[in-house]
């Protein structure tokens, strides 16, 4: 879709060319959302691919990924042996309802930007334990754990001018044992919960996504028995999203059925 009421598009090729915000600014990472419906309070749109960030960088103790980084570079990481979860980066690529066109060219920041209670890179930053480096408008940067990243449908916490640079995920996270589950009220509709589940020798975390307005993490210090799960997430979430792909009391329910089959999935020592 055309935007006519962009004036302007800049084209910063490194951090200092980034101009002071202004009411009508927005990033543009891959497009997919902001082309695809009217933005009559756009006037000019900050293209962050001249940045050329570098999409993927593995260290020692973390996958760096760049805001920029798109689906399909993601999804074609080649992960070490031994970082069993990566086996989650396919199962969230794919729980985007887009085509594998839109998975070419929308980014892992631009997702969790938007901060759509179905964002699939938030359910994965989230399960990873990842951190959020956000650009301030100051020149310094500061750091947020994923999970406080979304505040709710289309909220983030970055303030005006911000910048989401790259999500650190820990190394440690990769080499847990995971479980993955995605409901939604179509066959092919957009995720109306997204769970994931992490074992990591007793403990147990459980990332609720997609049926909440935000993401919702609850940790357990032992393996949870079926009730003591039950009560907990009736407990930590605070509320059941609600719109068209579906109604707060059935992905209640979703909720609690995708959580106990990763129980019982993970339940094996
Ligand atoms: C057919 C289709 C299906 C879709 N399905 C889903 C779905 O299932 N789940 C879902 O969550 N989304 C879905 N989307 C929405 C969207 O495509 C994705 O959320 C995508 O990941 C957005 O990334 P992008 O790079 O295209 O972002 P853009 O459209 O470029 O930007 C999105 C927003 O984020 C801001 N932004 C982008 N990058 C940054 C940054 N680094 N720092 C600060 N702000 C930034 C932009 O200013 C803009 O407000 C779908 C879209 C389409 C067209």
């Amino acid at each position: 879709m055309d935007l006519n009421t962009v004036e302007a598009v800049l084209r910063p090729r490194m951090r200092s060319e980034l101009p002071p915000s202004a009411s009508g600014d927005s990033f543009l990472a891959g497009g997919t959302w902001l082309f695809s419906e009217p933005q009559p309070a756009l006037r000019r749109l900050v293209d962050l691919s001249a940045l050329r960030w570098e999409s993927l960088r593995r260290t020692e103790t973390a996958l760096h990924v760049a805001a920029t980084c798109t689906f399909a570079e993601l999804e074609a990481f080649e992960a070490p042996v031994d970082w069993i979860a990566a086996e989650l980066i396919t199962s969230c690529c794919h729980a985007l309802l887009g085509s594998f066109k839109i998975r070419g060219v929308a980014t892992v920041g631009g997702n969790l930007c938007l901060g759509l209670a179905a964002g699939p890179m938030v359910a994965l930053a989230t399960a990873l334990d990842g951190t959020c480096v956000i650009w301030s408008t100051d020149g310094g940067d500061r750091l947020l754990d994923a999970v406080e990243f979304v505040a709710g449908p289309g909220q983030t916490a970055l303030r005006p001018g911000e910048l989401l640079r790259e999500i650190l995920l820990p190394a440690a996270a990769f080499r847990r044992r995971t479980a993955f589950r995605q409901g939604s009220l179509t066959t092919y509709g957009r995720s109306a919960a997204l769970l994931i589940g992490s074992r990591d020798g007793v403990g147990f975390t459980l990332t609720i996504t997609a049926a909440t307005p935000h993401p919702v993490r609850i940790v357990f210090d032992g393996f949870p028995e079926s009730a003591e799960l039950e009560a907990r997430i009736d407990v930590e979430v605070p509320a059941w999203y609600d719109d068209i792909h579906g109604a707060p009391d059935w992905r209640r329910n979703l909720t609690h059925l995708l959580a106990q089959e990763i129980r019982l999935e993970l339940s094996a020592p």
